[in-house]
């Protein structure tokens, strides 16, 4: 029988994101996916703040940007009677304003989900150690103490194979069939609102160019649809929510009646369109009771399916799988206890269920559950979920606690308060190197720990490399990285001879405000401890 350390079910975008993950920390994989390849429909579009600067510290986010559109093609959200006709308001969502750039050095990326995934197919596939099979399905599974074991079908020939993996990630998709075979439950509102997506060709530039947005919003009295951008040009796609409130039901969605919606929402009863596809869906708004069972992980659309108001069903999943994945590397190779792998529950399914809560909400504003139509509108916290982007706080046993209380913020979901306090996101600060170019904290971490010493913190170095702990260490101060705006130390809450601990996700695992009487036990003792070893 094959063995695999670990098996990754789904090639959507979370599995072929677990795959490259697994690769760089060296740990062989096998992936399935029961189609023949990737998607064909443009679901997810928007990518987050937080998910470009994961492609970034993996090296693939050059070939996203490159399949997608850059922030200032997409900066605006309209609303308008239709395409040509008059418009109603338009906002510049958070991502698109100056003072991003003062939370993180990368930017967001609009990449119909169509187009990103043939890109982290490709560079998943030329990672050693990656085997990726379409057009095979996981039939069935059982699992021990010691181990899972699969039985997979490969659909091209029908022929079945079984392969014994350590673990198994089930990343596939929000009917997963490995979430139900473990009979897990789900927490919130199934079947919140019905939706018909169309992915159609029309040349809309004379009506988009000179305001170019992500979304433009449609309000008339016979029409309530969303104009989504894709390629901002001649490929887009056309959302009609909440169908009983406009007299609409999915099984009527021709392409004859989809070109006429298209062009009442344009307000262009001749404009030419090729309709390419119509896809009907529902919007939930659950959330897996476990994400750990045994050894098998729910991640993505398999752990917590979310209206996608918001744009936070596919980032959300790409984070879950960059937090498990670095745990499930160190297990494997030894490093860690199998109790870090526990903390993933723990850090992301309470995260999860806020995360999926305020994407209800924002469909709630926007009248998505009515049964009749209301004015159009959103929430001001509507793209504007800075807190939820950045703000994620993780509390388990692989963050040690320093007695710090949370930032104080008035709205979680639009306020961020950079801190590095133990369970948040290493927060972005610029160095420079000795050559003088600036580099952010942003791509110093995200793959290895980071131990970052104060300027008077040669100590901890010594108690490092002394230690030989698997570490990187980044001194700040006149031997290392200079701090350039000379706040690194404060934004990072220490003192001169401090010193902060980054876990492989780019969390901060620990910090020690000043110097102890024994670094090296306290750095042994809080790495330890962040590995379940203790
Ligand atoms: C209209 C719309 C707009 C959206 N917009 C956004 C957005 O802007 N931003 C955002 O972040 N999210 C958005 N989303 C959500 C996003 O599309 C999903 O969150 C994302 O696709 C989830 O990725 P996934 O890999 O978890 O699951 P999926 O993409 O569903 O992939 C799961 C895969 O598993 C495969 N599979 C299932 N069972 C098996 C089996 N037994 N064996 C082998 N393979 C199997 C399936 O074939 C599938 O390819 C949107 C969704 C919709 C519907």
């Amino acid at each position: 029988m094959r063995s695999v350390p670990v098996l990754i079910v789904g090639g959507g975008p979370v599995g072929l994101t677990a795959s490259f993950l697994l690769s760089r920390r060296g740990v062989p994989s096998l992936l399935v996916e029961r189609h023949p390849g990737t998607a064909i429909h443009p679901k997810a579009r928007g990518i987050n703040v937080r998910t470009m600067e994961i492609f970034r510290q993996q090296g693939v986010e050059d070939a996203v940007r490159n399949a997608g559109l850059p922030p200032e093609r997409t900066g605006l959200i309209v609303w308008a009677r239709t395409l040509a006709g008059e418009e109603i308001e338009r906002r510049t969502p958070w991502r698109g304003r100056a003072e991003a750039a003062q939370i993180s050095p990368v930017r967001n990326c609009l990449c119909a989900q169509d187009y990103l995934e043939p890109v982290l197919r490709a560079y998943a596939e030329g990672q050693a150690g990656a085997e990726l099979r379409f057009n095979c399905e996981l039939a069935s599974f059982e699992q021990s103490d010691t181990g899972v074991h699969a039985t997979l079908l490969d659909r091209t020939n029908g022929r079945e194979e079984q392969v014994a993996a350590d673990y198994m990630i089930a990343a596939d998709g929000a009917q997963s069939g490995v979430r139900q075979a473990l009979g897990v439950g789900m927490l919130g509102k199934k079947d919140v609102y019905d939706s018909v997506n169309m992915l159609f060709e029309a040349d809309l530039r004379r009506w988009t160019t000179d305001r170019p947005a992500a979304l433009y919003f449609i309000e008339n009295p016979e029409l309530r649809g969303t104009f989504l951008t894709i390629n901002a040009h001649d490929r887009w796609g056309f959302l009609v929510n909440s169908l009983k409130s406009q007299g609409l039901r999915a099984e009527d969605f021709t392409p004859e009646l989809a070109e006429r919606l298209v062009r009442l929402g344009a307000g262009i009863p001749d404009l030419p369109v090729k309709i390419l596809g119509i896809a009907p869906w529902v919007a939930s708004a659950q959330v897996a009771e476990r994400y750990m069972m045994g050894r098998v992980f729910l991640a993505g659309d398999a752990a917590h399916e979310m209206p996608p108001t918001g744009g936070f069903g596919m980032n959300t999943g790409v984070q879950d799988v960059h937090n498990l994945c670095w745990k499930l590397a160190l297990v494997l190779q030894g490093e860690a206890d199998a109790s870090l792998l526990a903390t993933y529950h723990d850090e992301r399914q309470p995260l999860g269920r806020a995360i999926t809560e305020q994407s209800l909400h924002n469909a709630i504003s926007m009248g998505r559950l009515q049964e009749t139509r209301q004015a159009a509108g959103a929430r001001p916290e509507y793209l504007n979920e800075i807190g939820m982007i950045f703000g994620a706080i993780y509390e388990s046993r692989a963050v040690v606690p320093d007695g710090t209380d949370r930032p104080a913020v008035a709205n979680p979901v639009t306020d961020y308060v950079p801190s590095g306090r133990p369970g948040g996101r290493a927060p972005h600060a610029w160095l420079k190197k000795p050559d003088g170019e600036r580099i952010s904290t942003i791509d110093l971490v995200g793959n290895d720990f980071v131990l970052f010493a104060g300027s008077r913190g040669e100590a901890w170095l010594d108690a490092a490399a002394k230690l030989g702990l698997a570490l990187k260490t980044v001194p700040v101060g006149p031997d290392g990285l200079a701090d350039v705006e000379g706040h690194w130390h404060e934004l990072y809450g220490v003192e001169r001879t401090g010193a902060v601990l980054v876990r492989p996700d780019g969390y901060v695992g620990w910090r020690s405000a000043s110097l102890p009487a024994d670094p090296a036990t306290a750095l042994a003792g809080a790495y330890h401890a962040i590995l379940g070893r203790v």
